[in-house]
């Protein structure tokens, strides 16, 4: 056996990587973890490489790709495994891909720190802050609620909390409604999927007139003191995001989260000459040419891009650290669908890195956490993982296996479609 220890009693970089698993959990399937064995016994990694609407695409190229690719490299090779596997299909990675390369990078990193008996953080340069503070996820359909729920997270000691109202989050909403009425067509016109009759539809202009009507009442009720964020889910035409943006400046926002689509964020430049509202963007990004000039340019305030979607820790460092000289903090996406281990990846960046900015919440079931053996915790908008070497999280599979469900997970999973009256699209 190559296993070399040194004095210290630390494991030297010989581990030998032997198998390369997908394991898929959540009861709808749709968390999928890479799982990288050695030849060293007792010696694994666990990485993130959950897609909420691939997952089943995700396990194949695990298996068909990632694993041939992977098994006999040595796994202190991070780099070098991430840059060939990148390139390994010559084109370079999509958001399939991309995912599933972070799975790897990921279980590599967690190997290295349980060789090396450090945690993550502790490789990346040590600690930063003594805690990671993360926003909480308030909503209401009235601002009644909203304020309510609001005062709910300050009351259990949040100081950051994203506030969103109503069905798009932001009353950009017209009711249900007959053929030929609230701006729909006449019945002969309407087919799935254009009918909004009876869901109701997205409606840009009270959208443009509610978010800015939202915070003035919440600063009105809570005073500038707690730090507000809004997410717009990138449904804005353009010129719209630059009018909210303006409008949105008097309310002093933490950030505001995705005002423009991907596709449009040369806009930003737009945005940064005529208001101070600090921009979030970056969840639907997976490759640096994306995000490239809205970091050299200063067009953004926080990076959040997804650190599964960025393609592990090890791009994601570097992300963060390209950041801190053009003044961006970080504010790696979580979202609904993100699953513990990513969620600690995310975490160990957030310790290491001095321009971190907010961490997004998650919310667990007991179930669920039960599979994930030394998952973080969140307490009074701070979230904590542990001191064990490596990630600092394991994954139970018996648990995993119990709580996947192989029907639900069978089901075909799409992105909900938000349309306008005439039916068309909007883009999430
Ligand atoms: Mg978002």
């Amino acid at each position: 056996m190559d296993t070399a220890i040194a004095p210290g009693g630390i494991l030297h970089g010989m581990a030998t990587i032997t198998r390369v698993r997908a394991i898929r959990t959540r009861a709808d399937g749709t968390w999928v973890i890479v799982k990288i064995e050695t030849n060293q016994p007792g010696l694994y990694g666990i990485g993130s490489a959950s897609d909420h609407y691939r997952a089943g695409v995700v396990v194949a190229a695990i298996n068909e790709v990632l694993a041939p690719k992977l098994v006999g490299r040595d796994t202190a090779d991070i780099e070098d495994i991430w840059q060939s596997t990148l390139t390994s299909g010559y084109w370079r990675q999509d958001s399939v891909m991309g995912t599933v390369i972070a799975g790897a990078d990921m279980a590599l990193w967690d190997i290295l720190g349980k060789e090396a008996g450090l945690p993550v953080y502790r490789l990346l340069g040590g600690r930063c802050r003594a805690a990671v503070p993360v926003y909480a996820h308030a909503a209401g359909n009235t601002i009644e609620e909203l304020i309510a729920d609001v005062q709910h997270y300050i009351d259990d000691g949040w100081v950051y909390i994203r506030c969103q109202l109503g069905a798009y989050g932001g009353g950009g909403f017209l009711e249900p409604a007959s053929p030929g009425e609230g701006g729909r067509p006449r019945a002969s016109a309407l087919r799935a999927p254009f009918d909004t009759t009876k869901r109701g539809a997205f409606d840009d202009e009270a959208y443009l007139q509610n978010v800015p009507e939202m915070f003035g009442a919440l600063r009105q009720h809570f005073g500038y003191g707690p730090k507000f964020t809004h997410d717009v889910h990138e449904h804005l035409r353009p010129h719209q995001a630059v009018a909210l943006a303006q409008a949105l400046e008097p309310h002093r926002l933490f950030f505001v989260e995705d005002i423009l689509p991907p596709e449009h964020v040369a806009y930003y430049r737009h945005i940064k000459q005529v208001c101070t509202t600090p921009q979030a963007m970056g969840e639907l990004f997976i490759n640096s040419a994306e995000y490239l000039p809205l970091i050299q340019e200063r067009l953004i305030d926080y990076m959040r891009i997804r650190v599964s979607k960025a393609g592990g820790i090890t791009p994601a460092r570097k992300i963060a650290n390209l950041c801190e000289f053009y003044g961006v903090h970080t504010a790696w996406q979580e979202g609904g669908d993100n699953d513990p281990v990513n969620q600690l990846a995310a975490y160990h960046l957030d310790l290491a890195s001095w321009n971190f900015g907010i961490q997004e919440e998650n919310h667990f079931t007991d179930g669920e956490l039960a599979v994930f053996p030394g998952h973080a915790v969140t307490e009074r908008g701070y979230m904590y993982g542990n001191e064990a070497p490596g990630l600092g999280v394991d994954i139970d599979e018996t648990a995993a296996a119990n709580l996947f469900d192989a029907t639900r997970a069978a089901q075909p999973r799409f992105m909900a479609e938000d349309r306008r009256a005439d039916g068309s699209l909007v883009r999430p």
